[in-house]
């Protein structure tokens, strides 16, 4: 069965991150395993430890089938190289299984910034889902992502053909309706006092209260040099 993996920072995770994983599951009859970054790769603003992101995670994915948890990236010390992670599950999984790994629209369009982004292909298919205020199509790949696009050109699949190999393609994954979250927004919601309970499970809504996360503006931290 085709393998998922949806990596990302999750701070905190959203009605979005939710959405996609739920529909990746569904139209490409997938396990899913969200992914939690070690480090908060191209964000130096990430306010919750990696402890609670995980806890939050636990929440949100608890009583949803065929959604899962793989903390590798945490227990790894250093960046939270995809293409390391892939490598990892490579090896444990085997030649044959189909993998994928699913990005937002947003990530997609700076792929080609990611470590090693195109070994990415010899180990997975890369499966995209469109993102307000990016959308993918070959314009406005052309336009912000040429090598990207160049990388893309003969890897085009339908998401049904994921199955039928373990690597090397390129899919969309469509989404009923576009999810407008974002944990930067709604970061910000909480900081300013504006409504956001709506946008993550109640039992994470009542972890940040409990926890009073993402109150303040937190420290800067060093950017560090990964991928998305
Ligand atoms: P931030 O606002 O801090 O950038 P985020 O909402 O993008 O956070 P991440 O944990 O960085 O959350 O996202 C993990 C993955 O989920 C990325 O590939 C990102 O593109 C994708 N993603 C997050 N939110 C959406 C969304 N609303 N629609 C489509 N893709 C999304």
């Amino acid at each position: 069965m085709l393998r998922v993996c949806f990596g990302g920072t999750f701070d905190p995770v959203h009605a979005g991150h939710l959405a996609i994983a739920r529909a990746a599951r569904d139209v490409l009859h997938a396990q899913v395993w969200l992914v939690p970054a070690h480090d908060p790769p191209h964000k130096p603003e990430t306010r919750a430890d990696a402890a609670q992101r995980v806890a939050m995670l636990e929440l949100a994915l608890a009583g949803e089938p065929g959604l899962h948890l793989d903390r590798r990236e945490l227990a790894r010390p250093g960046p939270s190289y995809t293409v390391d992670t892939l490598a990892e599950l490579r090896a444990e999984l085997g030649e044959a299984l189909p993998i994928a790994w699913l990005v937002g629209s947003d990530a997609l369009l700076q792929l080609h910034t990611w470590h090693r982004w195109q070994d990415l292909f010899e180990l997975a298919h890369v499966v995209a889902v469109q993102r307000p205020g990016a959308p993918i199509d070959a314009a406005m790949l052309r336009a912000s992502a040429p090598a990207v696009l160049a990388e893309l050109d003969q890897r085009w699949l339908p998401p049904s053909a994921l199955h039928e190999s373990a690597s090397g393609g390129f899919a969309l994954l469509p989404l009923a309706l576009p999810r407008p979250e974002s944990s930067t927004e709604l970061r910000r919601r909480i900081r300013s006092g504006d409504p956001w309970q709506d946008w993550v499970p109640p039992a994470v809504a009542a972890y940040i209260e409990r926890h009073r996360l993402y109150r303040e503006p937190g420290a800067i931290l060093p950017p560090e040099s990964t991928d998305a």
